[in-house]
């Protein structure tokens, strides 16, 4: 498997060569054969390239079969005309990435607000509110005075189908309950539409079992009752905020795995951002960015029917669960360690969970 590794920036060099370290030490013992190339996005990109990305790291990751790319400092990224280009927005829409599944689930060995729960939140990908990738042409935010913003939200049958079609074969795959979750009674005709395409899409899926809730309302459940959820479904805004609460809810965002996936591509990437404020102390978390990567070769193995990549995703998954329950960990989630040792000690449970 040809993977690109791109750190990223503020805490992604850090949770990332954790990532790398896990991967090779997975490839030793499963035989995965990966090839891992390393590029730059972001800032030092943007420093030595003049631009945050390139249409020649487009072609590799193109040519690739899989990306794992860090957290990107987004935010600084204003005027693309020098090159500021958001790179998590750029491999989404470029490879066409409309499914972003992000799991959350708790850990034996980490306090949470809540009981123990075990649900993913699937988001679609390419559209609704993100005002740099819903338009052909142009841009979906537009200052008509300096004291009037419009800020549109697209909504397509086609992109609707397909992230309820991933949902419901997930929750397929899982515990064949899917949630539907969107703001229809206000955004009628856009929610509506996604309401009815999930609808049309679940007459494949009798046999799982589907409700909705109203997104605000849907804040007040998880909180309380989040083990009543399995599979979640939603638009991009929605999901995108919802997902960063269940993390939370798991105990932390940096727990949270994402994989954003589309018909021929992959990309892992933590659904943190690069956390500024601890970059380059050693104090980041590094499972979130873990789990993503071996979201990753989960996706290369169903693809490509290759049990023994799914074999070593889960034991990078259980490596994760082992080192929480034991303490191994950092700060943020109750440990003691820095994100090096945390590593070291992943490779070590791994090592034992195979
Ligand atoms: P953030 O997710 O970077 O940080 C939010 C809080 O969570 C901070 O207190 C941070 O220290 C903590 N945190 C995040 N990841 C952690 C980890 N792995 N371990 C321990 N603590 C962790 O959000 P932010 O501060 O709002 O954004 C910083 C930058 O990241 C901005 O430029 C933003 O646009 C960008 N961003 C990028 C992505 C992405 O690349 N996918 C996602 C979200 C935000």
């Amino acid at each position: 498997m040809d993977i690109v590794i791109i750190p990223g920036d503020g805490i992604g060099p850090e949770t990332m060569q954790v990532s790398v370290e896990l991967l090779q030490k997975a490839d030793a013992m499963f035989g995965l054969g990966l090839n891992m190339t390393h590029e730059i996005a972001g800032h030092d990109s943007l420093r030595l390239h003049g631009a945050t990305v390139t249409q020649r790291l487009l072609d590799q990751v193109k040519a690739a079969d899989g990306l794992l790319l860090g957290p990107m400092a987004t935010y600084d990224f204003k005027d693309e005309a020098k090159g500021e280009i958001n790179p998590s927005k750029f491999f989404r829409k470029n490879l066409d990435l409309y499914a972003n599944i992000r799991p959350a689930k708790t850990y034996t060995g980490i306090k949470t607000l809540t009981g123990p729960f075990d649900l993913v939140v699937v988001r679609e990908n390419t559209e609704g509110f993100y005002a740099d990738r819903n338009m052909a042409l142009g841009h979906s935010e537009i200052l008509v005075t300096d004291d009037v913003a419009i800020s549109m939200r697209r909504i397509t049958r086609v992109c609707c189908e397909r992230i309820a079609r991933s949902a419901f074969e997930l929750a397929r795959l899982r515990q064949k309950r899917l949630t539907l979750v969107h703001k229809a009674n206000v955004l009628r005709i856009t929610d509506g539409l996604f309401l009815q395409a999930c609808a049309d899409v679940g007459q494949d899926f009798p046999d799982v079992a589907v409700d909705d809730f109203i997104v605000d309302a849907m804040m007040a459940h998880v909180v309380r009752a989040p083990e009543k959820f399995d599979v979640i479904v939603t638009t991009n805004m929605f999901g995108d905020i919802l997902s960063d609460l269940t993390a939370e809810l798991s105990g932390s965002l940096g727990l949270g795995g994402s994989l954003n996936a589309g018909a021929h591509h992959a990309m892992g990437q933590a659904a943190h951002g690069s956390a500024p404020d601890i970059a380059g102390r050693n104090i980041a978390n590094p499972f979130s960015q873990v789990l993503s990567a071996a979201m990753l070769l989960a996706w290369h193995a169903s693809r490509r029917d290759k049990p023994h990549f799914w074999a070593a995703s889960q034991a990078m998954e259980k490596a994760v669960s082992d080192c929480v329950a034991a303490g191994e960990c950092t700060r943020d989630i109750g440990g003691q360690l820095g994100t090096r040792e945390t590593g070291q000690a992943l490779c070590r449970r791994l090592q034992s969970a195979a």
